[in-house]
């Protein structure tokens, strides 16, 4: 069977058996992307119509107990300079997300002990009785069933969680062995029993990532379910051992966003970061790709730099209401709009 036909398939069906996946995915042609993103395009119009959410991402600390090969902020990389945030600085933070008209707000940083479930809870309790009209987020990693169910009940509405990749093997490459994706995927089962809106994901040509690999991915994604997936090229960091690794490929990331779009078709996608890094209109092209959400940063300017993730990130330099003009500009110019409510998922 052809490409297109496969891409039919799956917006009929909303899913592809592993086989056909590998087809499609060592096949396709440049034409194939833009049936895939006209397609993607009349779906999320037709669920979303022009609207694109926005997320304050708050990114309170870069201390991390894990040794992730891809990721800067990784425990062994002693060059990066480690910050946290108070609890002062993380609520001012929502307090200038607010007052720009953010009514999500997403608290991300590497898994930092500091921060016990105690002060989580209070610090969660405390943003939503502030801002009882906003979204809370949260993507601080793997963490105990318990710590999940109790920041839920303290008011958390969402988690990120990428899964990162869906291959065992694969898996194991990524990451040291203390980390698994049998793990990683108890986690994500989790979050969705106690009830939050669940976000999983991967980076797009990260080292060792393969057709069979992807193919999993798109499987896993099909039978989580999760209100959120997000995607992005893997961009190596100097101070790793990827650091040699080549980029990921933007034609390849918004082909990707446009399969997740036409299988998943209520899902909240976003143009990621990472995206915006590697092209200076990715984030323009992943919402015409499929994508239906931003995250700019609302992080105090002060640590944006030591966020980092990847090199070259951007957007580390200016105030978050510069952020959010300049984007809402880039939105407009491309015929979308961004909207100022919390952008839950539309079932
Ligand atoms: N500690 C949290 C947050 C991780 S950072 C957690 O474990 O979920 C958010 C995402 O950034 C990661 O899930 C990963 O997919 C992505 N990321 C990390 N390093 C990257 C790199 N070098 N290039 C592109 N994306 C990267």
């Amino acid at each position: 069977m052809g490409v297109k036909k496969l891409i039919d398939q799956l917006n009929k069906e909303e899913a592809l058996s592993y086989d056909n996946w590998l087809v499609l995915l060592s096949s396709y042609t440049p034409h194939d992307i833009s049936y895939a993103q006209s397609l993607a395009q009349q779906i999320v119009r037709s669920v979303y119509g022009r609207d694109i959410y926005v997320r304050g991402l708050i990114e309170y600390t870069n201390y991390c107990k894990n040794d992730c090969y891809y990721c800067g902020i990784r425990r062994s990389n002693h060059k990066a300079e480690r910050y946290r945030l108070t609890r002062e600085e993380l609520l001012s933070c929502c307090r200038q997300g607010y007052a720009l008209g953010f009514r999500t707000f997403v608290m991300q940083g590497g898994e930092d002990g500091f921060y016990t479930d105690d002060w989580l809870e209070e610090t969660i309790h405390e943003i939503k009785r502030k801002y009882p009209d906003c979204a809370l987020t949260l993507s601080m990693g793997e963490r105990s069933y318990d710590s999940y169910k109790r920041f839920y009940q303290a008011g958390a509405d969402r988690y990120l969680l990428r899964h990162e990749t869906a291959e065992q093997h694969h898996y194991e490459k990524l990451h040291p062995k203390e980390l698994s994706f049998s793990h990683r995927k108890d986690c994500l089962y989790a979050l969705k029993e106690i009830g939050y809106q669940v976000g999983c994901g991967f980076m797009v040509d990260s080292p060792f990532q393969t057709v069979e690999t992807l193919a999993e991915d798109m499987l896993f994604i099909h039978d989580l379910k999760p209100h959120m997936i997000g995607i992005g090229p893997f961009i190596p960091h100097k101070d790793t051992p990827f650091h040699d690794r080549p980029q990921g490929s933007l034609e390849k990331t918004l082909f990707f966003i446009s399969l997740l779009r036409i299988m998943e078709k209520h899902a909240l996608i976003p143009a990621t970061t990472a995206l915006g890094t590697i092209h200076s209109k990715g984030r323009e092209l992943g919402i015409l790709a499929g994508a239906n959400v931003l995250m700019p940063n609302l992080s105090p300017v002060f640590v944006r730099k030591k966020y980092a993730l990847y090199d070259n990130k951007i957007c580390t330099g200016e105030e978050a209401a510069e952020c959010k003009d300049c984007l809402a500009k880039r939105i407009e110019s491309i015929g979308y709009k961004i909207v100022c409510e919390r952008g839950d998922y539309k079932p």
